[in-house]
């Protein structure tokens, strides 16, 4: 998987931290990136196993930190934000994106509010 399909995937406000992903493997002649999902609203970077244990354990520690970064980062525009348990599969958004996809479910399940009295 290249970059720009990881971004048709990814909400565009982790593309900051896919490009961060990726520029560590420019650096690093041992991490190769796999695959790149997102689990329980995080942000997931699968490298292909290193050979050597410590350059295993450098891959593990660059996944978990873009992991921990991308669980304050909004998905939808890359503000601060947190994970948001109040809507289907905690996505994680600032108040603004936040207050958009809310008022967006309410709207879906509320009935439709109008100023005409009851008959
Ligand atoms: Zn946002």
């Amino acid at each position: 998987m290249n970059k720009e399909k990881t971004k048709e995937i990814i909400k565009p406000g982790w593309h900051k931290l896919i490009d961060k992903a990726y520029a560590i493997t420019d650096m690093l002649s041992f991490a190769e990136i796999k695959d790149i999902t997102t689990n329980h609203s995080m942000l997931q970077i699968h490298f292909d196993s290193a050979l050597d244990n410590s350059q295993q354990y450098v891959l593990d520690c660059i996944s978990y930190k873009i992991e921990r970064e991308s669980a304050k980062i909004c998905e939808e525009c890359g503000l601060n934000g947190f994970r948001r348990k109040d809507i289907l599969h905690s996505p994680c958004l600032c108040t603004v994106c936040y207050t958009i996809q809310y008022n967006e479910k309410m709207e879906s399940v509320s009935p439709q509010v109008t100023n005409q009295e009851p008959q």
